[in-house]
């Protein structure tokens, strides 16, 4: 494949449009930030007070009014949520028939041009004779319970993760990547189908599980319907059949334990992921592979205990950290964690991250060996973080801040992949389309996030505000990032802003100093939550769970022994 010149792809002519993003930040730096929303009532955007910054918690119903509607600009020309379930056949006639009439070759003729433009290597793709056809395959690598800055790429001096390093070296990196919700199953929900929570369905609340719902068609649909094999390595009860979240996978290998310990480790996932390529490597394939180590408990292999584990630790594989009933009792609050228990729990983790760092280093070099390596996008991400006392708990599920959802988003697209870092805003949302983008195959109309094959190519794009909400448990919290800023509104409390680039651990609420932009920020969560739910949102739909999956769930903390789902 020859170099050409930069060529519009779908989502540059789609995101050519004025960007509200753009908007908030040039007023908010020329012209007088927030003015647009105090002197606007007419548009229905009525500011709220400092002392209205108080719970209750603005946008956790539907508004039931006429409100002019705010939504991602780049969502405007679309219907995100309302309708989909009417339009969900219309979808599938629409797709097939554009793929036949040959619009699907100019798409990716110009995503993968748009990519190439700045940074072909030639000689490195006459060597492997896939670059030469119309699709790549697609590795999809998601680490659940990763912080981004465990990894070295991420600024960790641990050294933990020389082989995610080595990836991020000849990758592009996103330095501000974000997860739509702090726990697995409505953030896996939202890689998979990008959209937001309220708009898939999938989540609920400990212990009120809800599952995907069937009206939004997700990535592995995609690739399947495109000819794709498609499978799914996955460890944990979330990403099945059982949360309808498997839809599109042909191959589906869940391994479940009955306990939180015995789960199956990285090197078993590992081993799968290459059994399964080594029969499907040579098609075209879309892969999931699904790392759990991370998550509690926290018992890395004696080699990685011995190089991370607190000294009273290294030798002593019997103390593991975050086994069920502690977990319970813990979010319960009938018991807590001294400063130290977390710490030296948190030393484990790093164990778990670098035993995983290093199965994942087997991974990428079984793509290698296969052959594969250079004909495959391989993503890897991670579905949410951990706390360890940032902000004065433990776990993950109950807030928005940084250390949960940002997260690690490294993408390699294959032969003449420029490494990057890209420090502009991006989200989950944004993953399907652009795997999509990057293997040739038409995306869902459906998904709301954008190609970030512009990013990919050097000429990022700019922000867009990224949604998020929680809590799996706590306090229910909603969040907004845009312009810099990350606003954070939890039911029962006030408000809090940070200014992201300057504080990026979120340790000094500017709401009160930023006022104004706080309040605006606000109004503009409160707007996007409203509309998202006034257009309709799934009914939430409990999954069907066996006694055996109840007993692994509770054995994992995520089911009181008490509780029925
Ligand atoms: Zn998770």
């Amino acid at each position: 494949m020859a170099c050409a010149p930069v060529v519009p792809s779908r989502s540059t002519e789609r995101d050519s449009k004025p960007r509200s993003g753009d908007r908030f930040m040039a007023r908010g730096e020329t012209a007088g930030y927030g003015s647009d929303c105090l002197e606007s009532p007419g548009r229905g955007e009525r500011c709220v007070s400092n002392t209205g910054l108080v719970s209750p918690l603005p946008g956790l119903r539907a508004s039931g009014s006429n409100d002019t509607p705010w939504l991602p600009p780049w969502a405007t020309n679309r219907t995100p949520l309302a309708g989909l379930a009417r339009e969900s056949s219309r979808t599938t006639k629409i797709w097939l028939a554009s793929s036949a009439t040959g619009k699907l070759a100019s798409f990716l003729s110009a995503a993968i041009l748009i990519f190439c433009a700045t940074g072909c290597n030639p000689e490195k793709e006459q060597g492997n004779a896939r670059d030469t056809e119309s699709q790549r395959s697609v590795l999809l690598v998601l680490v659940d319970t990763l912080r981004a800055d465990k990894l070295g790429c991420y600024g960790s001096d641990l050294g933990a993760t020389p082989n995610i390093d080595d990836f991020a070296a000849r990758s592009v990196l996103f330095e501000s990547a974000f997860a739509h919700a702090p726990w697995t199953l409505p953030s896996m929900a939202s890689i998979f189908t990008s959209l937001f929570p309220p708009q898939h369905g999938a989540g609920g609340r400990f212990p009120d599980f809800t599952v995907l719902s069937p009206d939004a068609p997700t990535v592995a649909e995609q690739f399947q319907r495109a000819g794709y094999a498609t499978g799914a390595i996955v460890n944990v009860d979330f990403l099945t059949d059982t949360f309808k979240m498997t839809r599109g996978f042909k191959d589906v290998d869940a391994k479940f334990y009955g306990n939180n310990i015995e789960m199956r480790n990285a090197t078993k996932t590992t081993d799968a992921a290459l059994a399964w390529l080594k029969k499907h490597g040579h098609d075209r394939f879309f892969l999931l592979v699904h790392y759990f180590d991370p998550h509690l408990v926290y018992n890395p292999p004696a080699e990685y205990r011995r190089r991370f584990a607190a000294p009273e630790d290294r030798e002593d594989a019997a103390w593991v950290f975050g086994k069920r009933k502690d977990m319970i009792d813990y979010r319960s609050g009938s018991i807590s964690f001294d400063d130290e228990t977390i710490h030296r729990a948190e030393k484990l983790y790093n164990g778990e991250v670098a035993y995983t760092d290093h199965e994942i280093g087997r991974l990428l070099r079984g793509l290698g060996e296969l052959g594969i390596e250079t004909s495959t996008v391989t993503a890897m991400t991670a579905d949410h973080g951990e706390e360890f006392l940032d902000h004065g708990g433990f776990e993950h599920g109950h807030t928005l801040f940084n250390e949960l959802v940002h997260v690690p988003l490294i993408m390699y697209a294959g032969a003449g992949t420029v490494p990057r870092r890209i420090k502009e805003v991006v989200g989950h949302i944004d993953l399907a389309p652009t795997l999509c983008a990057l293997a040739g195959i038409e995306p869902s109309p459906t998904f709301l996030g954008r190609s970030l094959v512009p990013h990919l190519a050097g000429k990022p794009e700019g922000d867009h505000p990224v949604y998020m909400e929680g809590n799996f448990w706590g306090e229910p919290t909603v969040g907004l990032v845009e312009g810099g800023r990350k606003l954070v509104a939890q039911r029962g409390q006030t408000a809090q802003m940070f200014h992201l680039a300057v504080d990026p651990k979120e340790q000094m609420d500017e709401r009160s100093s930023d006022a104004e932009r706080a309040n605006y920020m606000l109004q503009r969560l409160k707007t996007l939550r409203d509309r998202m739910l006034s257009e309709g949102v799934p009914t939430p739909t409990p999954p069907q769970m066996s006694e055996e999956q109840l007993r692994r769930l509770r054995s994992l903390g995520y089911i009181d022994s008490k509780s029925k789902p």
